[in-house]
């Protein structure tokens, strides 16, 4: 049985150790009834070793550096994600490439997490809608990020499909379609067999992200191929996000 890769991004949030603590002790009481759900949690680094990863429930981090150790000041190693328990990693979320983050850093990154032994999500998503084409820059996202990436790693890479413009801060809370969302799978499939031949890319998970609530996420669950979906702002919300989990239990 594969899961449904369920992945909660709490940003820059919650403002407190305390609120940390409560909302994911509520999320993980809640996993343990759902075994068909892989369900992530990736809060700020600071609270990594204020909750722990569970039978139901995987530690994620929003970031890593692709150095072991040294001097790196700001940065945080493979190592250190590991010893808090961390099994995941967003690698290229657009929020850190807005920041500055390059392509090549990206790339230096996805190396880093899936050659440690990570689950490296790379998140990629055009900045403006456009109904004509499929975006480019998805597609060169994904080939530089890969580029030099050998095909054992491909078990290790998620591809996390998030159109900056459906991302709540942008869109106010509106989605893309899952018909778009099953049209872009299909894009990116072509290009990860482009790059790693087709066994490899058709086993690598294809999520979602962008204003996912549990009004329209069987939607895009449902889409054939999909494989789970990233989740910001509803994630930060318990009672929201465990209707999520539900939901995705149920497909
Ligand atoms: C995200 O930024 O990864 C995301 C999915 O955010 P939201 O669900 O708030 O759109």
């Amino acid at each position: 049985m594969r899961k449904q890769i369920i992945i909660a991004n709490w940003k820059m949030n919650p403002r407190t150790a305390k609120e940390t603590k409560n909302i994911f002790e509520r999320i993980k009481n809640a996993s343990k009834k759902y075994q068909r759900v892989e369900v992530v949690v990736t809060p700020p680094h600071i609270y990594l070793p204020l909750i722990k990863a569970g039978s139901r429930i995987k530690l994620g981090a929003q970031d890593i550096f692709f150095k072991d150790e040294g001097p790196f000041t700001g940065e945080i190693s493979a190592g250190m994600l590991k010893d808090s328990g961390v099994s995941y990693v967003l690698i290229g979320h657009s929020e850190r490439r807005e920041l500055g983050e390059t392509l090549e850093t990206v790339r230096k990154k996805i190396y880093q997490a899936a050659s440690k032994g990570f689950r490296a999500v790379l998140c990629v998503g055009e900045k403006e809608k456009n109904q004509e084409a499929f975006p480019v820059m998805v597609k060169e996202e994904i080939i530089s990020a890969l580029k030099g990436v050998p095909r054992r790693l491909a078990s290790k890479t998620i591809i996390a499909y998030e159109p900056v413009w459906a991302i709540s801060s942008h869109s106010g809370g509106k989605s893309d379609t899952p018909q778009n969302f099953f049209e872009m799978s299909i894009y990116i499939r072509r290009i990860l067999l482009d790059i790693w031949g087709k066994n490899a890319a058709l086993r690598i998970p294809i999520i979602y992200g962008g204003s996912v609530n549990s009004k329209n996420v069987k939607g895009f669950l449902d889409v054939k191929g999909a494989s789970g979906v990233l989740v910001g702002k509803a994630s930060l919300n318990p009672a929201e996000f465990i209707k999520i989990l539900e939901i995705a239990d149920k497909k």
